[in-house]
């Protein structure tokens, strides 16, 4: 098992590693659990998940090496278009 950045690859699947601020509760998230937004910035630039534990609507801002890790990992990514 390899773990670099909150992502952890067991086999074939790939799971990220993610702490609910919540809860508390370390959880593993397959990547069809995640959501990834590509927005223009920084702000708008986030991914999403809902915790197993709690049920908490959890959001949290992605830099590149993030979004990065997610995409390889295979999450739907949605693309924010600054001009709607
Ligand atoms: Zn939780």
């Amino acid at each position: 098992m390899t773990v670099m950045s909150g992502i952890a690859a067991r086999g074939e699947s790939v799971l990220f590693m993610a702490a609910c601020p919540d809860c508390r509760a370390r959880i593993e998230l397959a990547a069809g659990a995640l959501r990834l937004a590509i927005g223009g910035s920084r702000r708008t630039t986030f991914y999403s998940f809902t915790c197993p534990e709690c049920g908490a609507a959890v959001r949290k801002p992605a830099g590149e090496r993030i979004v990065e890790l997610l995409t390889g990992g295979g999450v739907r990514t949605l693309r924010l278009h600054s001009a709607l």
